[in-house]
């Protein structure tokens, strides 16, 4: 059976970035952003029980969702929001699941922001924290997405602490000095990982 890694971390702490290098060393990566994506489109599993929350008005004349109605719903309603979430999150796990049975790798990596609140650590044999100060964190992600400084601040302050993150996680790597500093320090870890694991 694959062994799973758990990567988590605040946005832009460096989470895709540490997830590419396992990638390097072989591991089988599994990025649950990307599923979640796929969550609302009409072939996902969950796709009709997530239309029903909302309503004909949820749909295209296509078929397809309108993203742009049920994004407008949710904000607005914070238990509709956690409705939809408690219909995606275990499309989420199952795809996740699937893939990862699916393939012929000894290990994996569940690339998961929100790896601890949605109990998906549960599945995996280890987690690993990637952690960098607020600070940093706003600088790269106003480059990497072209965001508002704002608003990536506001992302932030709504995430779990890297505090809570350290303490829940089996291992923390730091992602404040350069890519090459990070990546030979996340060589190691993942040395040390396969060790551990296989
Ligand atoms: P996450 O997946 O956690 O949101 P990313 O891995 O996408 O974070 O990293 C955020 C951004 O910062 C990306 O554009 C990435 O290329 C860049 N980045 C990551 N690590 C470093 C580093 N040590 N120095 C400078 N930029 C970095």
């Amino acid at each position: 059976m694959t062994r799973i890694i758990g990567v988590t971390g605040g946005i832009g702490s460096g989470k895709s970035t540490l997830t590419q290098q396992f990638e390097r060393h072989g591991f089988l990566t599994v990025d649950a952003d990307a599923i979640s994506r796929t969550a609302l489109t009409p072939d996902a599993a969950c796709f009709k029980d997530a239309i029903a929350l909302f309503g004909p008005d949820a749909l295209n004349e296509d078929g397809t969702a309108n993203r742009r109605y049920i994004a407008s719903r949710v904000f607005k309603d914070e238990t509709l929001r956690e409705a939809l979430n408690a219909i995606i999150h275990p499309y989420v796990i199952c795809e996740m699941i699937r893939i990862t049975e699916e393939s012929e790798k000894p290990l994996a990596v569940w690339d998961v922001p929100l790896l601890f609140e949605t109990g998906m650590d549960a599945f995996c044999a280890c987690t690993v924290a990637v952690l960098c100060s607020t600070e940093l964190r706003v600088k790269r992600v106003i480059v990497r997405d072209d965001s508002d400084e704002a608003a990536v601040r506001e992302r932030i302050a709504a995430q779990m602490s890297d505090e809570t993150r350290a303490a829940l996680a089996t291992y923390t790597i730091r992602n404040e000095d350069t890519p090459e500093a990070f990546a030979a320090q996340a060589d190691e870890l993942i040395e040390h990982i396969r060790k551990e694991l296989l």
